[in-house]
């Protein structure tokens, strides 16, 4: 006799939330719409369907997974940042919603060429071209894997034309000028990743989270490398932690960054540091 849908939820949310799942009830509608090839939305109304031997399958599979911690975003593949599905695999950083709030001050300033340092699933960089049509980009990341996922990111939602996508170290290989650059950089210290969520520690890649160090190595390289690409008047923003924003600001204050400002998210935590560089007035 197959099983209802509500029967494998009811299983599953048991099982997720005997092994602490943070929102058991939540991931298990995910995965089952992502089981059952339905949008998160029709979910209640299939619910009471018997559901097919090939569909329980991959649902069973999937509630395996994510006993074992893998992150909801790894098993199906995708997540949402600022209203667009990213592909995602275990080569990128998940994009995460405290992120928006970059690309949101980002957006308060036209600009006309943008470098995203770092740009992992391409999320910050495709996201600001999609919403400045008139912009084009560079994303640059160390991992060959990344750039590949950023690449497609930036085709399935049409802005691949105006993408570049490179393998860099920072910005090694970036020539020419932007008026704005943004990172999301690895800022955890080293000493802080023993006490990350498993979902965190043992799924995301390594260097996308962590410099190995105080958490501010990756700041220093970019407030060093940076100042030659940016035109005069050009903006960098940069993703912080929350405990790191006046270090950050001091960093770009140092190397002659003007106007620098350390913004919260929407928790009021220190999120983003913003600096410009000199305008050339003379
Ligand atoms: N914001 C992420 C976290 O706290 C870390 C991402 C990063 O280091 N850029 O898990």
């Amino acid at each position: 006799m197959p099983r209802t849908g509500t029967q494998l939820l009811v299983e599953a949310v048991q099982q997720l939330k005997g092994v602490g799942i943070d929102d058991p009830a939540r991931d298990a509608r995910r995965l089952l719409s992502y089981a059952l090839g339905v949008e998160a939305g029709r979910l209640t109304l299939c619910l009471p369907a018997p559901v097919s031997e090939e569909a329980k399958d991959r649902f069973t599979n999937a509630i395996a997974r994510r006993v074992n911690r893998e992150p909801v975003s790894h098993i199906i593949g995708s997540r949402s940042f600022y209203g667009r599905d990213f592909l995602v695999s275990k080569d990128v950083l998940d994009p995460r919603p405290e992120t928006e709030i970059l690309v949101e001050i980002a957006l308060q300033k036209r600009f006309r060429r943008v470098l995203d340092l770092g740009t992992g699933s391409g999320c910050i960089l495709v996201s600001l071209l999609c919403e400045m049509p008139e912009a084009r980009g560079v994303g640059a990341d160390i991992s060959p894997e990344a750039c590949m996922i950023a690449g497609k990111n930036a085709h399935r939602h049409g802005v691949a034309e105006r993408a570049e996508i490179l393998v860099s170290d920072w910005t090694a290989n970036i020539a020419g000028h932007f008026d704005l650059v943004v990172s999301n950089p690895p800022y955890i210290a080293l000493a802080e990743m023993s006490g990350l969520a498993p979902e965190v520690r043992d799924w995301e890649p390594y260097h996308a989270l962590t410099d190995g160090g105080d958490g501010l190595g990756a700041y220093r390289a970019i407030c060093e490398m940076v100042p030659p690409l940016l035109m005069p008047g050009g903006r960098l923003m940069l993703e912080v932690g929350h405990t790191q924003g006046r270090a950050v600001a001091e960093l770009l204050d140092f190397v002659g960054f003007e106007n620098v400002s350390i913004i919260p998210d929407l928790d009021s935590k220190d999120r983003v540091v913003v600096g410009e560089m000199p305008a050339n007035d003379g």
